[in-house]
């Protein structure tokens, strides 16, 4: 059977879910083979291969640790080299999709962005993707090359199909572009201790509705009874009561979750852009004419600040 190459995502060694819904995926079209790039990658081989990596192809260069893109593309170029595969699959991060574009301008290959499900063909690899604010769903091959393809987070549930997993080291030339630039300073963020929006199961999301940034607590402690990431609209963001990295939409973050909650959201098109695949849509909205009404799978015409802060105790007894 052919080989599908898999970047992994992860943190410190730590492979992150979207990695093994990858592998779920790569499974369709062939043997995976999983690229970790980093530290903790014979750690991590155990859980690669529970997912079904018959390989995994480690290096560890400190290059990786500092967030640079170049370093890792060398890498996954020198996985492709190796490996040969029917297909090169990332996950659809900011960065993952850098690495892959790269990829695929130095290999030739053509390159599907934000897939949300895979199949395999007789003429290889077939992306669906979901356009047009997920008006339509498209169906694309790439016909030159060797398919590179990103998939978007939750796509897919992650199934288990225990593989050999054998860890071989990756033999990796850096560019001169890979080692001439440096990290000199990081300000990281302070950790909300929520999930990351993009890959969190359940969003919970506010918009002008929520009528200013203290009343934000409310979505935030429904959020937590239910282990939730939080988004915004862009009124609420532009409002300047939650930040624009929290923003669902067209010009904000694209979520695919399980379950999304939207409170006093009106549902304008470059909103649902962004969480129109959820599979499970719920909106709370005190005007029963509100354009979200029209998508969700569950509506609640009702005032948020009663209704949210009630669905929150009924959480918190469950
Ligand atoms: P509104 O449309 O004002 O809706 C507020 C809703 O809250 C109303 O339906 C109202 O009935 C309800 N409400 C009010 N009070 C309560 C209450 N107490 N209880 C319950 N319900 C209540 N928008 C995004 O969200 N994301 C994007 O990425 C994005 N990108 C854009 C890009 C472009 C190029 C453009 C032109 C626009 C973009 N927008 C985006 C803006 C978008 O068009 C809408 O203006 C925005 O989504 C509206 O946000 P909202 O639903 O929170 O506000």
């Amino acid at each position: 059977m052919a080989e599908v190459l898999v970047y992994v995502d992860h943190v410190g060694g730590a492979v992150r879910k979207p990695t093994l819904e990858l592998l779920t995926l790569a499974r369709r079209i062939g043997d995976p083979v999983a690229v970790h790039l980093g530290p903790g990658g014979a750690a991590a081989a155990k859980t690669l291969a529970e997912y079904g990596a018959v390989k995994v192809l480690t290096h560890e260069a400190a290059e990786f640790a500092d967030y640079l893109v170049v370093p890792k593309v060398d890498a996954l170029q020198a996985a492709y080299e190796a490996v040969s595969p029917a297909a090169v699959l990332v996950p659809s991060s900011a960065e993952g999709k850098e690495i892959a574009a790269r990829l695929a301008v130095r290999i030739g290959s053509g390159i599907i962005t934000d897939a949300v499900d895979l199949e395999n063909s007789d003429d290889g690899p077939v992306a669906t993707q979901s356009v047009f604010a997920a008006a339509f769903t498209t169906k694309s091959r790439v016909s030159r090359g060797t398919p590179v393809i990103t998939v978007k987070p939750n796509s897919a549930t992650p199934e288990t199909a225990p593989a050999a997993g054998a860890v071989d080291e990756l033999a990796v030339t850096f560019s001169e572009a890979a080692t001439g630039t440096k990290v000199t300073a990081r300000n990281p963020r302070e950790s909300s201790g929520r999930p990351e929006l993009t890959e969190a199961a359940i969003v919970v999301s506010g918009g002008r509705g929520v009528s200013g940034a203290d009343n934000f607590s409310l979505i935030e402690a429904l959020a937590d009874s239910l282990g939730a990431a939080v988004g915004a609209s862009r009124a609420a963001v532009d409002a300047g009561w939650y930040p624009h990295t929290n923003q669902v939409g067209q010009t904000g973050k694209q979520v695919s979750p399980q379950l999304y909650i939207a409170a006093g959201i009106s549902g304008a098109i470059q909103h649902r852009a962004g969480m129109q695949t959820a599979k499970t849509i719920v909106a709370i909205n005190k005007d029963e004419e509100a354009p979200i009404f029209e998508l969700v799978d569950y509506g609640v015409v009702g005032d948020l600040f009663d209704v949210v802060p009630a669905l929150t105790e009924e959480v918190k007894t469950r």
